[in-house]
């Protein structure tokens, strides 16, 4: 991976100091009231996300408001918040960007075709395709060029399985889970191959990847899973903190994959009951009848401001023992995207 290691820092993970007494692999007993609250670590924004985030801000500098985003440039309605006060404007496709104006392309990347849409219409884009879906985009051309057919494993209408089937359209046929599998058509069941969008349940996907495996026993797959590193990472992580929960609060938007997903592996590791908010003005204290220990974690699009503000919450009610459980350290760090870094570097400013 090439581009590790420039420039980019900012979501890095701290819990308030005030509440967070320890940090720990193995929970400790909950305070005097019997309530704890046990945060996940990893949690919180990826390299990817955070890569396209700060590629938004910084063409806002660069260039001016207003700077065109094609979708979400994440799936966190906060961020979008966020990048809209500054000046960017969200659009659904490049049609809606006037002509020569410059246009940033999310991290969960485009087809083929959506470049070509912009070059016609003479914009200046800005692909913040997080590497990790362009590792996907390559290996789906590659099976192509080698003439397989190609079962990707993913959600229909995802905006990364929509960009990652407009690698090789003619080939790649989408099926989610085992019933599919069961399904899928090929062309010679000896010349298949399968990818997946990078934020699925770990668990899941090799059940679907097994099932395919029988049917097509010279299944190939990609060289290194598909499935990325920060959403294996915050599954484990979830995990931890779920066996001994009552409750979990998963911060992250309803359109984010990854984040939905932590909802059902916390439910599958055996939480009492799990939930997804966006903030918590979606915290309902019903919740809350019976409950003495709180899982709490984000997903992978969410500034961890909004997890703070949990645990300021969650401390007003008690919950006040706060223990930071570790299962991962993550240092991975992107390049922003060549484009824009040469602009940066002839405007004199830095990255
Ligand atoms: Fe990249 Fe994974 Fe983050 Fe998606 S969740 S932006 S694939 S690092």
């Amino acid at each position: 991976m090439a581009e590790v290691t420039v420039a980019l820092r900012r979501s890095r993970q701290r819990c308030p100091r005030s509440l967070v007494d320890m940090t720990d692999t193995a929970h400790r007993p909950s305070g005097p009231a019997g309530k704890q609250v046990l945060v996940a670590k990893p949690r919180g924004y990826c390299a990817g996300v955070d890569r396209a985030v700060i590629t938004v801000e910084k063409a806002l500098e660069l260039y001016g408001a207003p700077v065109y985003v094609r979708k979400q440039i994440v799936h966190n309605a906060h961020v979008v918040r966020t990048l809209e006060g500054k000046g960017a404007v969200f659009v659904d496709e490049t049609e809606q960007v006037p002509e020569g104006a410059t246009v940033v392309f999310s991290a969960h990347g485009v087809a083929p075709t959506v470049h070509a849409e912009a070059r016609e219409r003479g914009l200046k884009t800005i692909d913040a395709t997080c590497p990790l879906v362009t590792k996907v985009h390559v290996e789906a051309k590659r099976f192509a060029a080698e003439e397989l057919d190609i079962v990707l494993i993913g959600h229909e209408g995802h905006e990364e399985v929509v960009g990652t089937t407009g690698q090789a359209p003619e080939r790649i046929h989408l099926v989610d889970g085992v019933e599919e599998a069961a399904q899928v058509q090929v062309r010679d069941p000896s010349r298949v191959a399968y990818l997946s969008q990078t934020t699925l349940s770990v668990d899941e996907t090799s059940v679907t990847v097994e099932a395919l495996r029988e049917r097509f026993p010279l299944l190939q797959g990609p060289p290194s899973a598909d499935i990325c590193y920060a959403t294996q990472n915050r599954q484990v992580a979830v995990k931890a903190i779920a066996t001994g929960a009552d409750l979990v609060l998963v911060v992250g938007s309803r359109n984010s994959s990854n984040s939905v997903r932590l909802v059902e592996v916390a439910l599958d590791a055996g939480a009492g009951a799990a939930h997804l908010i966006d903030d918590v003005s979606e915290i309902d204290e019903a919740w809350f009848e019976g409950v003495r220990t709180v899982g709490l974690t984000s997903g992978a699009s969410v500034p961890e401001e909004l997890v703070e503000q949990t645990m300021h919450w969650l401390a007003e009610r008690g919950f006040g023992d706060v223990h930071e459980v570790e299962s991962a350290q993550e240092h991975l760090l992107f390049a922003l995207p060549p484009e824009l870094r040469r602009d940066m570097r002839a405007a004199g400013m830095k990255g």
